[in-house]
């Protein structure tokens, strides 16, 4: 005998969503597109795959996510491809190659999808995860950032019903281009006398890009990046009053958020406004999601001035802070309820060809049914529908066939009814609100 081949298996990193489980995401994202349509953002569906040079320009080379965890290979016509990390650079390249910005006006889109970084996989930190994000383009107005803010802390409270329980928004504004130049500058100096006692990465950082010390993950360093001057004291006054009006105006609505003079977030591009929601439900991973301003993002990609604002929310935290908030809820969720409606039972075979027309008649009113295809024994057939938690049964046998007249039971009371053939259609949907 011949050996039987090894099972193949999930990538390391990337991992298969099964049903039920994908009930919660499908409500996510429906809860998510409903909620971002109110304040008139519009889809939008960028490639999984493109150049590599748009990560490298945008989020930067020193980032990690370009310097090391993009999935970048050679395609067969030696062009460099890359499985994209984030989908910003995409967004705000498809504008720029559609000529959507050219109209001067404020574009709002948003995105649903999975993205790819090759991190250390660990709970909550995927190699394949998924993001719901999106992005206002056309205008610097702090209004803007305000807005996007209160769009998602809504949709936070309400997802799923649950919402996520509590989260902290936290805020900071790493300033412009001129402003931010300034304090690079600055933060060298500091570095200089220090760096040798930093980790490798943060020695090289110093060198080519000071601000992304402040992505260091060595426990070691921490103590001296907390020592280093924050860039909200350098900020420019134009920067300073676009900052405080942001602030400002969160707290005359009431949102709540934590000033966070070393929240730079991990990418090049973001200039002003950037913020993160955490929430201690998720452990040592616990940024929901991040986002901010991106005013030269644009230009970085070639094209005219276009500033914008953003944010991606990480899908599979959100999910998983949902199903924990849950639990202090009573009563199962109903992203949790197996909802078949209707199971219909048969014994013998004239009964199958009517079985069958049933089901394709209620199916095509969206109702959801099951059936056995083959005959089956009424009691182990009663027994299916209710381990497929069915809402109500119909019966078929050879005297229902005869008087035309269908067994309907209701799984929950037990109660059982005779209905027309030709009225089990409206019955049902009528019992079932649908
Ligand atoms: P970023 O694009 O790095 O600003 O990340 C935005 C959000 O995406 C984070 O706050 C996380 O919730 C989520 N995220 C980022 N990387 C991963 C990952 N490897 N696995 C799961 N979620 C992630």
């Amino acid at each position: 005998m011949p050996d039987r081949p090894h099972l193949v298996r999930a990538v390391k990193g990337t991992r298969d969503l099964l049903p039920p489980g994908t009930l919660l995401w499908q409500r996510v994202e429906d809860d998510a597109r409903q909620a971002f349509e109110a304040y008139d953002f519009k889809e939008i569906r960028t490639p999984i795959l493109e150049p590599t040079a748009l990560f490298a320009r945008s989020v930067g080379v020193d980032t990690d996510i370009v310097s090391k965890e993009m999935y970048t290979f050679e395609d067969r016509d030696r062009e460099s491809l890359t499985l994209r990390p984030e989908a910003t650079a995409s967004v705000v390249r498809s504008c720029l190659e559609h000529g959507l910005l050219a109209d001067g006006g404020i574009h709002k889109l948003y995105y649903i999808g999975p993205m790819f970084r090759r991190e250390r996989p660990q709970k909550g930190r995927y190699r394949q995860f998924y993001q719901i994000g999106a992005e206002v383009l056309g205008s610097d107005h702090p209004l803007i950032d305000v807005e996007v803010i209160e769009m998602l802390e809504s949709f936070l409270r309400g997802v799923a019903k649950t919402g996520v329980g509590e989260f902290n928004l936290l805020i900071n504004s790493v300033g412009c281009g001129r402003c931010r130049q300034e304090y690079v500058k600055l933060l060298r100096r500091e570095l200089e006398p220090v760096k040798a006692t930093m980790c490798g990465d943060c020695q090289r950082r110093a060198e080519t890009n000071p601000l992304r010390v402040f992505d260091c993950k060595v426990e070691a360093d921490q103590p001296v990046i907390a020592r280093l001057p924050t860039i909200l004291d350098y900020l420019c006054p134009e920067c300073r009053q676009h900052f405080e009006a942001v602030t400002g105006e969160l707290s005359r609505r009431g949102i709540a958020h934590q000033i966070t003079p070393r929240l730079v977030r991990g990418l090049d591009y973001y200039t002003r406004t950037t913020f993160e929601i955490t929430s201690g439900a998720l452990g040592a991973q616990n940024a929901l999601l991040g986002g901010g301003r991106y005013d030269g993002l644009a230009e970085l990609l070639g094209g005219p001035p276009a500033p914008g604002f953003g944010f991606a929310i990480g899908e599979d935290r959100l999910v998983e802070t949902i199903r924990e908030a849950s639990r202090s809820i009573a009563g199962t969720p109903d992203w949790e309820e197996d909802s078949l409606h209707i199971f219909v039972a048969w014994m013998d075979h004239p009964a199958g060809i009517a079985s069958n027309d049933l089901a394709r008649e209620l199916r095509a009113k969206r109702l959801k049914v099951a059936l056995t295809y083959e005959p089956m024994k009424l009691k182990k057939s009663l027994g299916l529908a209710n381990r497929y938690h069915a809402r109500f049964a119909v019966i078929i046998g050879e005297q229902e066939l005869a008087s035309g007249c269908y067994q309907v039971k209701d799984m929950k009371t037990g109660a059982q009814q005779e209905v027309k053939r030709e009225e089990v259609a409206a019955y049902l949907q009528e019992r079932l609100g649908a």
